[in-house]
């Protein structure tokens, strides 16, 4: 046996937040990366803790609200172990549009949103409050992997895991450097965890606004959402395309995001875009994770999170590491369970 109990193919937020976990209980963790961690979709997120967004599948409705709970102990451990802050805001969601919404979704009058946000113009659509988070999942993705490291996970970068192979008590993990071995291994290499896993893109941007307090609460609007970072920065997102791992920016895409922004906030026209991204989604068939232990004995998959992955990573890391251990998890995994999909071979790459 290796020197490790468990070994992560992919050092996402998914990867991270797992192996964390798992040292909680005393797991000697390996965390390889096939680039530098963190760099994939974890860091081209919104950020957005959208629990009872309409768009979300209703078999993730009570996982996706049970992480959003989690979440202020998850932000507060990781802040204090990395003593990074990840700007973690609880100032509450705007959703412009006409439902139907949930019920948490408060209706709002032209004074109440005028009182939440003078600048912001809902056109003809109504307004909603809706108590929802948001966090920076660049930073809170930075300050992980310190924590990490604070916490002796090794996290080894450069290294492509090829295969994982299940046996008679130990799992052997095939990478381009070499062969390693451990009790189990996890993948969760995110949108390149192979089928049915796929990526699906989307391309955002920054807007610098020339004041601060342009905008406090996070807007979903049906053409654009806009995410206020306490820095002064707006993000703007987000498209969801299927065109393959391609992470091209475009700028008439770019263009058309900015222009559906400072239609709500007129106040950013002048605003200079001063990034813009892709990132890949890992998206699945039916829009649901694949978490659990694959056709091979020992090896497990915690990937396919699609536009959730920030807001799920610590109810992931929790029921995965439950499993893990062979206890029983604290929700019922069925609906994601990856033998759900036929043939139930899941293969990096
Ligand atoms: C534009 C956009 C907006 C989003 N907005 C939100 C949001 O508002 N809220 C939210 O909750 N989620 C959001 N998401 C979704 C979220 O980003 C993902 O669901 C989440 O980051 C997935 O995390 P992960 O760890 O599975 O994957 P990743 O962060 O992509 O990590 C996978 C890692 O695996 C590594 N890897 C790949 N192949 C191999 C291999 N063979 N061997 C070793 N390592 C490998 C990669 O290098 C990478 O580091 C958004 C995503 C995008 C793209």
């Amino acid at each position: 046996m290796g020197l490790h109990d468990v070994i992560i193919a992919g050092a996402g937020i998914i990867g991270v937040s797992l192996a964390l976990e798992l040292r909680d209980g005393g797991a000697r963790v390996l965390v390889l990366d096939e680039h530098e961690p963190g760099r994939g979709a974890s860091s081209a997120a919104a950020g957005m803790l959208a629990a009872t967004d309409p768009e979300t599948p209703a078999a993730l409705r009570a996982f996706a609200l049970q992480s959003a709970r989690m979440f202020p102990e998850f932000v507060k451990r990781i802040e204090a172990d990395s003593g990074l802050s990840v700007d973690f805001r609880r100032q509450g969601t705007i959703v412009l549009g006409s439902g139907p919404f949930p019920e948490n979704h408060q209706l709002l009058s032209r004074s109440e949103l005028a009182g939440l946000e003078p600048d912001l113009d809902p056109g003809t659509h109504q307004a909603f409050f809706v108590a929802e988070d948001a966090v920076d999942p660049s930073l809170l993705m930075q300050a992980a992997l310190r924590a990490s490291e604070a916490n002796a996970v090794e996290i080894r970068p450069g290294t492509k895991v090829l295969g994982m192979r299940g046996g008679a008590g130990q799992v052997e993990v095939t990478a381009d450097k070499g062969t390693l071995s451990s009790a189990q291994a996890v993948n969760c290499c995110g949108a390149w965890a192979g089928a049915p896993v796929k990526p699906r893109k989307g391309q955002m941007l920054y807007l610098r606004a020339e004041r601060t307090g342009v905008l406090e609460h996070v807007v979903r609007a049906p053409e654009a959402y806009m995410v206020p970072r306490s820095s002064g920065k707006i993000l703007v997102g987000a498209t969801v395309e299927d065109v393959g791992f391609n992470t091209q920016v475009e700028p008439e895409v770019i263009e058309r995001l900015r222009s559906a922004a400072v239609r709500y906030l007129p106040q950013l026209a002048s605003a200079p875009a001063i990034e813009s991204w892709a990132g890949l989604r890992p998206g699945t068939p039916d829009d649901l994770p694949l978490m659990g232990e694959t056709e091979s004995k020992g090896v497990f998959i915690a990937s396919g999170h699609f536009r959730n992955g920030i807001l799920l990573a610590p109810a992931t890391a929790r029921v995965m590491a439950q499993l893990m251990r062979g206890e029983e998890p604290a929700t019922d995994l069925m609906a994601f369970s990856p033998q759900r999909f036929a043939p139930a071979r899941v293969q990096i790459g």
